[in-house]
Order: C-alpha cells, then sequence, then structure tokens
C-alpha cells in the first residue's frame, strides 16, 4: 500500500514539474527573413506571462508556432507534452484540444449563436452525448457570465462580451494552456482590465498556464505580479 501511495505521489509531482512549454534556440523564418531568432523560454503549468512587443516584433509568430501554425525552421519546441518537430499532421488536432486558443478579433461563427457556437468546437472534438454538451456549454458559458445569451448571434453582443464568449470557447475542452494574442487590442480600457482579470481568474479556476499578449502597458500594473517576457527584432528579452 505504502508503495502504490508513494508512486503516485511521485507521478503527480513529475506531471507538476513537466513544462507546459519548453522553447530552446526557436527559430521560425517567412521566406530567408528569420521572424523567430533563437527563442529560450519555459512555461510552468498554472504560470501567467505577458509577452510584450511592438507590432512587427514576432508575438503572434511566437503563438502560432505553440500551435503547430507555422512551421519550424530549427530548435526545440514542445507544448503540452507533444514535441512539435516531430508531430504528424494528423496529431495537430490532439494538440489544439489542449490549447484554448484566443484572439484579437475573435472568430467566433457569426451565422450561429453563442451556444452553436460551443457547440460546433465540442463536436469537432470528438463530443457525442448531447446531455454532456450541454453541460459543458453551460459550464463555461456561467464562467464568463453569459450563460443567460447563450441563444444570441455574435452580432448581437458587445466586443467585450463576444471576448468573454471566445474565453467560454477556449476552456471547452480544459486547456493545459491558453494562447492569447492581444485579446484586448480592439476593446476600450475599461472592458480590457475586465477581460485581463476574467483570463486570470478562469485559468486559476482551470489550472491553466497562460500566454497573454499585449502592448498596453496599463495592463501590466493591473497585474503586476505576472512575469514578463519581451519581443524585440524576433529576440525574447526576459525582465
Ligand atoms: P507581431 O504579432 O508582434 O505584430 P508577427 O509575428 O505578426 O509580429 O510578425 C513578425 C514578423 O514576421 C514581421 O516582420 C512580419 O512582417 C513578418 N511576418 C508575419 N507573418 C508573415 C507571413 N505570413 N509571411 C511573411 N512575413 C510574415
Ligand atoms: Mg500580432
Amino acid at each position: 500500500m505504502v508503495s502504490i501511495t508513494k508512486m503516485k505521489t511521485k507521478e503527480v509531482q513529475q506531471e507538476v514539474m513537466t513544462p507546459v512549454v519548453h522553447l530552446q534556440n526557436l527559430w521560425v523564418m517567412y521566406e530567408d527573413v528569420p521572424a523567430l531568432s533563437g527563442v529560450n523560454l519555459t512555461i510552468m503549468p498554472g504560470e501567467f506571462l505577458f509577452l510584450l512587443g511592438k507590432t512587427g516584433s514576432g508575438k503572434s509568430t511566437l503563438l502560432k508556432a505553440l500551435y503547430a501554425g507555422v512551421p519550424i525552421a530549427d530548435g526545440h519546441i514542445s507544448v503540452v507534452g507533444h514535441d512539435l518537430r516531430k508531430l504528424k499532421f494528423q496529431d495537430k488536432p490532439k494538440l489544439r484540444r489542449d490549447l484554448g486558443i484566443v484572439f484579437q478579433d475573435f472568430k467566433l461563427l457569426y451565422d450561429r449563436s453563442l451556444y452553436d457556437n460551443m457547440e460546433f468546437v465540442l463536436r469537432a472534438t470528438g463530443w457525442k452525448r448531447k446531455k454532456k454538451i450541454k453541460a459543458r456549454i453551460s459550464e463555461v458559458l456561467s464562467a464568463v457570465d453569459l450563460a443567460e445569451k447563450m441563444d444570441r448571434l455574435p452580432e448581437q453582443l458587445s466586443g467585450g462580451e463576444q471576448q468573454k464568449a471566445v474565453i467560454a470557447r477556449a476552456l471547452l475542452n480544459q486547456p493545459k494552456l491558453i494562447l492569447a494574442d492581444e485579446p484586448t487590442g480592439n476593446l476600450d480600457p475599461e472592458t480590457s482590465i475586465e477581460i485581463l482579470n476574467l483570463v486570470k481568474s478562469v485559468a486559476k479556476q482551470y489550472g491553466a498556464a497562460v500566454l497573454f499578449s499585449t502592448h498596453d502597458l496599463a495592463l501590466l500594473e493591473e497585474f503586476a505580479e505576472a512575469r514578463v517576457v519581451q519581443f524585440s527584432g524576433g529576440v525574447l528579452f526576459e525582465d
């Protein structure tokens, strides 16, 4: 009995200690021009990181690299346990199921309700039972305070509410890592702070790590304890 308990503790510890992101000397090129030049980065489970950098400095490219959206030229990249340089095309959906992706321009489906937007993602990721689907959707929409608006079309929601819906969508499959690419880029300052706080709290609740790109320094003041990494010309620095 004792040894089984010990083994379990060890397994749990090991899982807790495995980074959700591990990058070593990562290079990404567009044509012959490097967009990421030897990036090193480790993100541990549950960590929150701000990713700073001017337009064109490489923020979106890094996030794309993490969800296997751009080819890797060189280096090591592992994300939620997947070695992306060995990832087979057919295993991409499996990787993406472990990630929650939040875009600046939402990328909701505008021809259907909020509920149907969520159902679409669940069905595309293998969920079949109607009852389970319904329960899951109402859970994530409640987490972002949108349960009462689930029958609305995206255009019947404010920008802030649409971004909350995108956050709910990102939570559907219990992600270990949330990738947010300038999620507050189209929102007013007050709503931006609200969205930051929402991402912070749901990530904590779900035990997800977060990489949150922004050029809005006011948000950093709002969450001064967060780790900050900064791009300059494709090179990543840590403060
Ligand atoms: P950021 O998100 O920080 O604004 P990006 O990662 O989008 O920066 O871009 C980094 C660099 O890579 C920029 O110089 C940009 O012009 C270039 N770039 C981005 N996407 C492409 C692409 N699909 N083809 C060619 N160059 C690109
Ligand atoms: Mg960008």
